[in-house]
């Protein structure tokens, strides 16, 4: 089957979160099994360095019109790379800048244009450089492709007939513009309306792409039912329960490739389930790195890797700084994102220095040496459509404190002392209390090595490989194909 991906992300290209993994790596999985995968991604400035020599032009120049002018776009053949075939939609004046959505915290005004004219011009480009069975778009930046073509792409003999699947990696981010966006983007008024994209007076791309696919899916069992409700599904609850029949929880995989620590070229030292040693190596390149050498052996370090928004959860944190210091604890975070969070975290470690320490920025190597150097991971958050990081946790060693939401709660499970059986520990409630209660249970295990480091395989040895997603996202798009068969 000839699937093509469309999305605002992927590994190595160009990322910011969770969804760039998944488009990095989900195709390579397919490719394995036989499909053929072409991935479509913005030619954003990052992108460049990625695209050595002369750029090889697949399509020199498409037009794509808007009310009252047209953009031309081109679109560069990035190769096959492990059997994937990339393209980079070419649109310097839209896509040749510095930030993927915007700058300096606030978003670009024109991302209406910027990812309208991308799902326009993906749609224009696959039918020069090929027509695929399914188009498989990942959240609000690719979800126009399935309206495009339920509605003015309708009657098009080679699309007309291709599947749709969209896969949520976030709900909370929606793509809301004003309703001018209707015919700023050349469709009918009759697609503003409550049952189309029309949502409490927005044009909204994400809604549009719920309404018109063929198939949807989200990032994890647990996150599919919570979209549902009023508490989780960010306003498109009602949309999504309409849906229900149709939408799938798939969790996400992890490259091990990219991330086990018996061959993390990032890492200073490696180390497996059955010897542990080099961990210990790990945690003291790590505390280095952080400026926390004195840290003692016995005090275990809580590691934070996230990008700092309200979703992650920080603001239950805050409630505990201060009481969880007169444990004996070392934190180290990295993260960038909201002022409010970055500074959140500054005035902590600026309170306790030499025990709390920070790194403000997006750093893929420091990432895995918090990951390999922590005891304990930290994931308080308020919702985690899938999680990554967790994953990776589980598979380094470093025991997870999470809540019990989302992915989270699906891939943690409560460690059992008598059974010694479990992989972390998990809260429910959104207080700071009962975090502060889940970290003092881990650290009621910690000083027993024995139970400790059952804890640590018990995460270690557990698999969450891409081969079983892949081959769930394979019935998907074959039920997508046969809706419009
Ligand atoms: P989300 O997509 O909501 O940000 P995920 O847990 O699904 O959350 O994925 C986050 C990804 O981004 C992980 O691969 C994580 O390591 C990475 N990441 C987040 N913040 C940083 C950072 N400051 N430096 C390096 N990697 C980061």
């Amino acid at each position: 089957m000839h699937i093509v991906f469309a999305a605002s992300e992927c590994v190595p290209f160009a990322k910011t979160g969770g969804l760039a993994d998944v488009v990095g790596a989900l195709p390579l999985e397919l490719a394995k099994l036989g499909h053929e995968v072409t991935v479509y991604l913005p030619l954003y400035a990052v992108v460049r360095p990625h695209l050595t020599g002369q750029w090889k032009y697949a399509a020199r120049s498409i037009t794509i019109p808007f009310e009252y002018y047209n953009r031309f776009v081109g679109i560069v053949d990035g190769g096959k790379r492990n059997g994937v075939r990339y393209y980079f939609v070419d649109c310097p004046d839209l896509f040749d800048r510095q930030g993927l959505y915007g700058s300096g915290g606030g978003e670009y005004p024109n991302n209406w244009e910027r990812f309208g004219l991308f799902c326009r011009a993906v749609l224009e480009a696959t039918k020069l450089l090929g027509v695929p069975a399914v188009f498989h778009v990942h959240d609000w930046q690719a979800s126009l492709i399935p309206v495009y073509l339920r509605t003015i792409y309708a009657s098009d003999p080679l699309l007309g007939n291709v599947g749709t699947v969209l896969t949520i990696h976030n709900a909370g981010y929606q793509g809301w513009f004003p309703p001018q966006t209707t015919e700023r983007l050349l469709f009918p008024w009759d697609l503003f309306t409550m049952d189309k994209v029309e949502h409490f007076d927005t044009f909204n791309f994400l809604k549009g792409g719920i309404v018109f696919s063929d198939m949807l899916t989200t990032v994890s069992r647990r996150y599919a039912e919570e979209i549902q409700t009023a508490e989780f599904g960010e306003k498109l609850d009602g949309v999504l329960r309409g849906r229900a029949a149709n939408l799938h929880g798939i969790l996400n995989g992890v490259d091990y490739t990219q991330w086990d620590p018996a061959t993390d070229g990032y890492l200073a030292a490696h180390y497996t389930a059955n010897v542990l040693t080099g961990k210990q190596e790990c945690r003291t390149d790590l505390l280095h790195a952080f400026g926390l050498e004195s840290i003692a052996p016995s005090t275990p370090v809580l590691g934070i890797v996230s990008r700092f928004a309200a979703q992650k959860g920080f603001d239950i944190l805050a409630g505990i700084t201060d009481e969880l210091m007169r444990r004996d604890v070392a934190v180290i975070a990295l993260g960038s994102g909201e002022p409010f969070y970055e500074n959140f975290f500054r005035e902590w470690a600026a309170r306790y220095p030499g025990r709390v320490a920070l790194q403000v920025r997006y750093d893929e190597a420091l990432s895995h040496k918090v990951e390999a150097g922590s005891d304990i991971f930290l994931m308080p958050s308020r919702y985690e459509p899938g999680g990554l990081n967790q994953l990776y946790s589980l598979r380094y060693g470093t025991v997870p404190v999470v809540r019990a939401t989302g992915g989270l709660d699906d891939t943690i499970d409560e460690w059992n002392a008598e059974q010694r059986t479990g992989t972390g520990f998990k809260f429910h409630g959104y207080a700071p209390q009962d975090f502060l209660a889940a970290i003092d249970r881990a650290l009621a295990i910690f000083p027993n090595k024995q139970s400790w480091q059952r804890l640590m395989r018990n995460g270690m040895v557990k698999n969450y490989s891409w081969t079983q997603p892949a081959r769930q996202y394979v019935e998907v798009y074959t039920e997508a194909v046969k809706r419009r068969g």
